[in-house]
Formats: C-alpha cells, sequence, structure tokens
C-alpha cells in the first residue's frame, strides 16, 4: 500500500532522480534505457566487425575511435566522477548478459574463479595497461582491438551463460570492479525508502537484481559495491531511489564492511596510470628524460637483452618503477601512520585507503578533457563519417601547445586536495590516538602525488624537449 504510494512524483525525496521530471525518465524508463543500450550495442558489434574487414591503420580511424576515445576512456571517466557508473549502465555486454543468463545454466562460479583481483590484475593490468606501455600502438591497430574486444566478448558470452550473478561483470570483467570502485567519486546514490522497506515481505528489489544484490541495503552498508545501474529493481519496485548526494559522500562516512579490492583498485590504478604516465609521457617529454631511472633501466635493458625496439622496455620500466613507488609509499604510509596511531596496519590501510579515490579519477580528467579537444571529438566523428561513407571530415578542436589547454591542469591538485579532505573525515571517524602525526603519515600518498604533479608540470613548461619516450 505504502508502496503504491510512491508512484506519485511528489512522494518522492527531491534529490531523487527517479522523481524528477525529463532526466527521471532518462534513467528510468525501460525504453529509453533500452534505446542507449541498443545504440552501444550497434556501435560495438559494427565497430568489431569494421575492425576485421579494414584491419589496418591507414584504412580505418572508427574502431580504434570507438573503443579508445570517446567511448573509452573519455565518457567512462567524466561519467564515473559525476553520474556514477552510467558506463556499466548501457555497457553492451552487460545487456547481453542479463539476457543470456535468463536461459543459462546459472551454475555457482567456482571459488577459485570468484576472485575480484582477476579482473584488476590479469584483465586490466596485465592485458591492457602492460600491453599499452609495453607495445606502444599495437592497441590503437584496428584488428588488434576488434581482436582485443572479441576475446572479452566471447568470455563474458561464456561466463554469462554458464554462471549466475553476473560473475564475468564482478570477477573477470577488466573494468567491472575498477568502475565500481571509482563511482563513488560521483555524485549519484541508489538505494531504497526505507520508512517504505520496513513494511516489505518480499523484497522484489532484491530478487530481481541480476547481480544478486540488495539495494535496501545499500545505505546501511555505505556501498553499493558491484552495482552497475541496471536499474532492473528500480521497475521492480517503486521504493528504490536513485539519489543525487554530495560529491564522493560516501567516502567520508563509515564504512560498515571496507573491501580490499576497492582499496586496491585506488591504489593499483593510481600507479599503473597516474604515476606511470607521468613518469613515461610527462618527465619523459622534458630534456632530463634521458637520466631518469625507467630510461637508464629500460636501455640497458633494451641493449643488454637485444631487445627490438618496437619493444618498449622504457614504457615497461615506467610501469615497473611507478608500481613500486606508489607500493612503497603506501606501505609507507601505512606502517608509520599505524604505530603513530595504535592501529592495527590492516584497519589503517582500509581506512585511509577510502580517501585515495579521487586521486586517479579525478586527476584523469585532465587528461580526457585535453584529448577530447586534441584528438577524441574529431576522432570519433571521423570515424562515424568513414564507417557510414558520410563524407566529411573536421579538424581538431585544438592543436598541441595551445596555451589554453593548460586549464585541464587544475584536476590534477583538485584531486590531491579532494583525497587530503577525504582522509582528514576518515581520520576523524577513526580518532586515532596521535591523531596529527597519524593524519601527516596517511596523507603521504596524496603528498607524494601533488609533488609529482607539481614537478612534472613545471619540468614540461620550463624544459619541455619536443620528443617522448
Ligand atoms: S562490469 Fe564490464 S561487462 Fe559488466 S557491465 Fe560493466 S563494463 Fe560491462
Ligand atoms: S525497495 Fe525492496 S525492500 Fe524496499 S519495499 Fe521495495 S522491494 Fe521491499
Ligand atoms: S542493485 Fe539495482 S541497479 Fe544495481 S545492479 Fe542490482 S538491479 Fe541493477
Amino acid at each position: 500500500m505504502k508502496v503504491e504510494r510512491l508512484h506519485q512524483v511528489s512522494e518522492r525525496s527531491s534529490k531523487d532522480i527517479f522523481g524528477m521530471p525529463i532526466i527521471g525518465f532518462l534513467f528510468k524508463n525501460r525504453y529509453a534505457l533500452l534505446s542507449y543500450r541498443l545504440l552501444a550495442l550497434f556501435l560495438f558489434l559494427y565497430a568489431l566487425i569494421y575492425g576485421f574487414l579494414h584491419p589496418s591503420k591507414e584504412e580505418n580511424i572508427f574502431t580504434p575511435a570507438v573503443f579508445w576515445s570517446l567511448f573509452w576512456p573519455f565518457f567512462m571517466i567524466t561519467t564515473l566522477t559525476t553520474l556514477g557508473n552510467v558506463f556499466c549502465m548501457i555497457c553492451p555486454l552487460g545487456f547481453l548478459g542479463k539476457n543470456i543468463q535468463k536461459i543459462g545454466l546459472k551454475l555457482r562460479i567456482p571459488k577459485l574463479l570468484k576472485n575480484p583481483y582477476i579482473g584488476i590484475i590479469f584483465s586490466n593490468i596485465l592485458a591492457y595497461w602492460f600491453v599499452l606501455y609495453t607495445f606502444p600502438g599495437l592497441l590503437r591497430i584496428p584488428i588488434v582491438t576488434a581482436l582485443f574486444f572479441s576475446v572479452f566478448l566471447l568470455l563474458s558470452l561464456l561466463f554469462f551463460f554458464l554462471f549466475r550473478g553476473m560473475a564475468f561483470c564482478k570477477y573477470i570483467c577488466p573494468i567491472g570492479s575498477v568502475n565500481s570502485a571509482f563511482a563513488r567519486a560521483g555524485f549519484t546514490w541508489l538505494s531504497t525508502y526505507r520508512e517504505e522497506c520496513k513494511f516489505c515481505r518480499k523484497p522484489e528489489c532484491a530478487l530481481s537484481c541480476p547481480y544478486e544484490l540488495n539495494p535496501s541495503k545499500f545505505d546501511e552498508r555505505n556501498s553499493m559495491a558491484n552495482c552497475t545501474l541496471c536499474m532492473e529493481c528500480a521497475h521492480a519496485c517503486p521504493a528504490v531511489r536513485f539519489e543525487i548526494r554530495g560529491w564522493g559522500s560516501s567516502l567520508v562516512k563509515k564504512i560498515s564492511k571496507p573491501l580490499h579490492w576497492e582499496v586496491w583498485v585506488y591504489i593499483l590504478m593510481v600507479a599503473v596510470i597516474t604515476f606511470a604516465m607521468r613518469f613515461h609521457h610527462g618527465l619523459g617529454r622534458t630534456q632530463f628524460a634521458e637520466y631518469t631511472p625507467w630510461v637508464v633501466a629500460g636501455k640497458f635493458l633494451q641493449d643488454k637483452l637485444n631487445i627490438p625496439d618496437w619493444i618498449d622496455m622504457t614504457g615497461f620500466m615506467a610501469m615497473i618503477i611507478a608500481l613500486c613507488l606508489v607500493l612503497l609509499i603506501v606501505f609507507l604510509s601505512v606502517r608509520l601512520a599505524s604505530s603513530a596511531g595504535q592501529l592495527p596496519m590492516r584497519k589503517v590501510f582500509l581506512e585511509i585507503g577510502y580517501a585515495f579515490a579521487p586521486l586517479m579519477i579525478v586527476g584523469a580528467l585532465a587528461h580526457v578533457w585535453e584529448f577530447f579537444f586534441l584528438r577524441y571529438y574529431s576522432d570519433f566523428l571521423n570515424g562515424l563519417s568513414q564507417a557510414f561513407g558520410l563524407g566529411f571530415h573536421i579538424e581538431p578542436l585544438a592543436r598541441r601547445g595551445d596555451p589554453w589547454l593548460l586549464v585541464f591542469n587544475v584536476f590534477p591538485p583538485i584531486a590531491a586536495l579532494w583525497s587530503i579532505y577525504i582522509l582528514k573525515k576518515r581520520v576523524d571517524l577513526l580518532n586515532p590516538a596521535r591523531k596529527n602525526l597519524f593524519f601527516l603519515f596517511s596523507a603521504m600518498l596524496p603528498a607524494a602525488y601533488l609533488a609529482l604533479w607539481a614537478f612534472s608540470f613545471t619540468a614540461g613548461l620550463l624544459f619541455r624537449s619536443g620528443h617522448g619516450h
């Protein structure tokens, strides 16, 4: 009875997106959601087929543009830091998966595969970032892009057919766990009207969730881990709400069951993306690039082991050194904070780890917005023109070196300061002994991030070399 009353928009909270005109329709209406998913699926399949039919870079800019520019990373990073995990909401694999799972075998996934680190380490870091740094340009070859995504498509279909609970998304997908963790940086939150749930005998919201989650517990746990905003629960019960809350609001509240993998996502991604990129592409384009440890070690290995030039040992070493450095900083930070605060290291790691969430994802906005103007926008539209024979060609919106592009450098310091702000709030929640000292040690990673940004930004301005490694 009570649940029924919520059908009326006037009864919904003023912050509930589902109750808002137009935007509520865009996020909840089945046909609206279906139309985005069909469009994404069409683009995905067309780009794959086009990649096989036109395998070389010279004849195909469409396939790499669809996968590596506007859709991912631009769309993914801008939406994760605002609307949340809407990338998964429209993902073609998730869309196919939900439907295949219904007719599949619905087996329980073996314990060995029930591990989000498979997606984070193997599918993401090794299958993508390692390849990107070590074999530069390889993934931008249309046929390689098409093969790469075909493997993921086939693997996902197999998993969706065999196992229940959208196991591929939770454990194997290279971006499932990563998106789920970073969605905390956005300003939306899915939950339910608690007063209504008190009277609920049959939680249709949970029963309808293909991911086997229970949205009525999201608030209590301060976690919506693995939720892909597919909105099945919202269609099953009107007491589900999708609210606008403060940016990253869940990060400053107590998390009843902190997840190791979420914290590792923040740390590993800041290492392999932010630090490694600043080493390889930031400092690698300055006049003292030759003296950096990754260039020295990379060249040494390349010569000593007779490694051919198409394997970039400098990029590989930048990634390895970035990983080692970040892990060392985190270890020292947790170790010192733990003894200052007289708390177990594990607890300190989980509590302060959530403060690192903005570092990579908000800092990455600098890169994706700059590249939107330099390449993504024109590549995507020119790719569409090529693939559908539209006969137009557009120029990029900006040229490398245009001074106004520097404006996007505002994002890394915002990321670091936001991280420090979250840290302050989390330290207050934890209330350790010698609080100030604890806070100081806990802030080592954001401080190192800020220092690296300031150094590479200044070096890029004053000592640019004009060529990179
Ligand atoms: S987890 Fe991966 S496969 Fe699943 S919906 Fe998200 S991006 Fe798609
Ligand atoms: S949201 Fe779920 S638990 Fe709450 S009333 Fe609806 S079905 Fe029941
Ligand atoms: S909780 Fe709701 S929106 Fe999230 S995955 Fe489950 S059904 Fe989809």
